[in-house]
């Protein structure tokens, strides 16, 4: 069985932490056997990242964003191979990660590769006296991953913060530890120096050696907002900067003018893709009143069609839970919505794929709810379920789909020009589609208000999160004695 080691100044290193198994979740199998990282290992890695910082951030941007240049490229070469083992590690289907995963992260390097050289400061006339900000890296960035798009993830915080001359120390989730190791192979044949991006396996535990280090300048995280607001508050004894991409119950609000074909698609991708396991879904589909059956009934048609199976089969569609945890929590759902009376429409049963007997696979499951107060309404489930309420009124559907803790998405389909810009301008969400969804390009700016988080990836704005400015007063004339 292949072991995965810790990744340290370009070398691999047998981690002297807790050895862990690292599962197929199609298939129940043990693949890898990942070995965790210590303390002392840690240590390690924030020494390598040290002397990596010193040698990264005097190179030129240009030479920075050439060799992130180089790692797009490979990570577009080894599309086909990183994809496969996504599939592999995540239980998503083969036809998402080919087209998505990879890509998405070789198109964030190709981004801020671009980006680097262009990175520059300010200049003040002062009457004579003049000043000037530079901008400059942070020093050691944290970044630590959540178990559902491993690879995208890493290549979100790594790509600005490498460009902007920081360097990292990365941890992927526990139950998803493959990819992060490949990406850090990618950038050493790319030609990253030694010891500018680091991978260290392990829980929670190597998490906390993270926020903890004094040396670490900044924490990216990307999971839970419980955990989100854990790794807040540690940060806070250091006073690391921190940016907390977290989860949602986000809305998706159709109005009884919208394209009703569209709008199915978009409830459908934001619920369905990736078996319902991503953050910015619009779990909670406000659909008119007026459109409501034909609504309910297109989607059942297409969701039935939806083929689910082994990730690793080019035809499916709805791939494997992650792991048994986390497919009793979705099913506990199920039955809550229920029980607490939501009407169960379509779905809502495990399904058992042969050939993958050890997996976890949940239909796509469709809810109507009359009650804002149901659990399944509140709360994110982070798997296949989609809740449809019904609404009359833009001013009503706004203020329900604003009660609640969360802000990180929200999608408007309607054809009418003024009533979806005013909808948008009134939800509160960091980022909001209209009369598409979850669709999220490099070029703009991704991630929560609200308690799902604080900061943003992506764009030029991911920027202002891995820098920092100097100001410089630079006197022309003399100051003389001021007493
Ligand atoms: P978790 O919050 O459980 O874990 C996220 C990461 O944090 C993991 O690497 C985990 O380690 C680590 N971790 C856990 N506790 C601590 C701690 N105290 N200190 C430091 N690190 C810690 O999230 P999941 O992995 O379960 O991912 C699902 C969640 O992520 C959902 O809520 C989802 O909405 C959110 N998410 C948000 C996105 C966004 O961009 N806003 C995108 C994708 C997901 P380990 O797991 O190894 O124990």
């Amino acid at each position: 069985m292949q072991t995965i080691p810790l990744f340290i100044d370009n070398q691999p290193v047998n981690g002297s932490g807790k050895q862990f198994d690292n599962y197929n979740p199609a298939t129940g199998e043990i693949t890898h056997v990942v070995t965790g990282a210590s303390q002392e290992d840690f240590e390690k890695a924030v020494q390598a990242a040290k002397k990596g910082f010193q040698v990264w951030s005097a190179m030129s941007p240009t030479e920075r964003g050439r060799i992130l240049h180089q790692a797009s490229g490979l990570l577009r070469a080894k599309n086909e191979e990183l994809a496969l083992l996504e599939t592999q590690d995540v239980g998503k289907p083969i036809k998402e990660s080919i087209a998505v995963d990879v890509i998405s992260g070789a198109d964030c390097l190709e981004y801020y590769a671009g980006l680097a050289p262009s990175l520059h400061g300010e200049h003040y006339e002062l009457g004579g006296d003049f000043a000037y900000t530079k901008r400059e890296p942070l020093g050691i960035c944290a970044g630590i991953g959540a178990w559902n798009y491993p690879i995208q993830i890493a290549c979100w915080k790594a790509a600005p913060a490498l460009a902007c001359g920081n360097v990292m120390i990365f941890k992927p989730a526990e139950l998803t530890p493959l990819t992060a190791y490949k990406l850090a192979e990618v950038f050493k044949e790319a030609g990253m120096p030694d010891g500018v991006f680091n991978v260290v396996q392990g829980d929670a535990e190597v998490g906390q050696m993270m926020t903890a280090h004094p040396d670490i300048a900044k924490v990216s995280i990307t999971g839970e907002v419980g955990t989100g607001k854990k790794v807040m508050a540690a940060s806070a004894n250091t006073l690391k900067h921190v940016t907390l991409e977290l989860g949602g119950k986000s809305p998706i609000i159709i109005f009884e003018d919208a394209d009703l074909d569209e709008a199915v698609y978009g409830a459908m991708l934001g619920n369905f893709y990736t078996q319902g396991e991503i953050c910015s879904n619009g779990t909670r589909v406000y659909v008119h009143e007026s459109i409501k059956e034909q609504f309910i009934e297109r989607l059942i048609e297409k969701t039935k069609a939806l083929k689910i199976g082994d990730p690793a089969d080019s035809e499916t569609q709805i791939g494997a839970l992650i792991n048994q945890t986390h497919f009793e929590k979705v099913m506990s759902y199920i039955k809550l919505g229920k029980e607490q009376g939501a009407e169960l429409h379509y779905g809502g049963n495990q399904v058992k794929v042969p050939g993958c007997e050890g997996g976890y696979f949940v239909e796509p499951t469709i809810f109507v709810s009359h009650k804002e107060e149901e659990r399944i309404v509140k709360e994110e489930i982070f798997g296949p379920v989609m809740t449809i309420l019904t609404f009359q009124e833009e001013e009503e559907v706004i203020r329900r789909a604003n009660d609640t803790p969360f802000g990180l998405a929200a999608g408007v389909y309607t054809n009418d020009m003024r009533r979806a810009h005013r909808t948008v301008a009134n939800l509160q969400a960091g980022m909001c589609w209209i009369n598409t969804y979850n669709i999220n390009p490099v070029e703009i700016p991704f991630g929560g208000n609200k308690q799902s988080g604080i900061g943003r990836e992506n764009g030029l704005a991911a920027i202002e999160h891995y820098s920092q400015r100097k100001t410089v007063y630079v006197a022309m004339k003399d100051l003389g004695n001021p007493f």
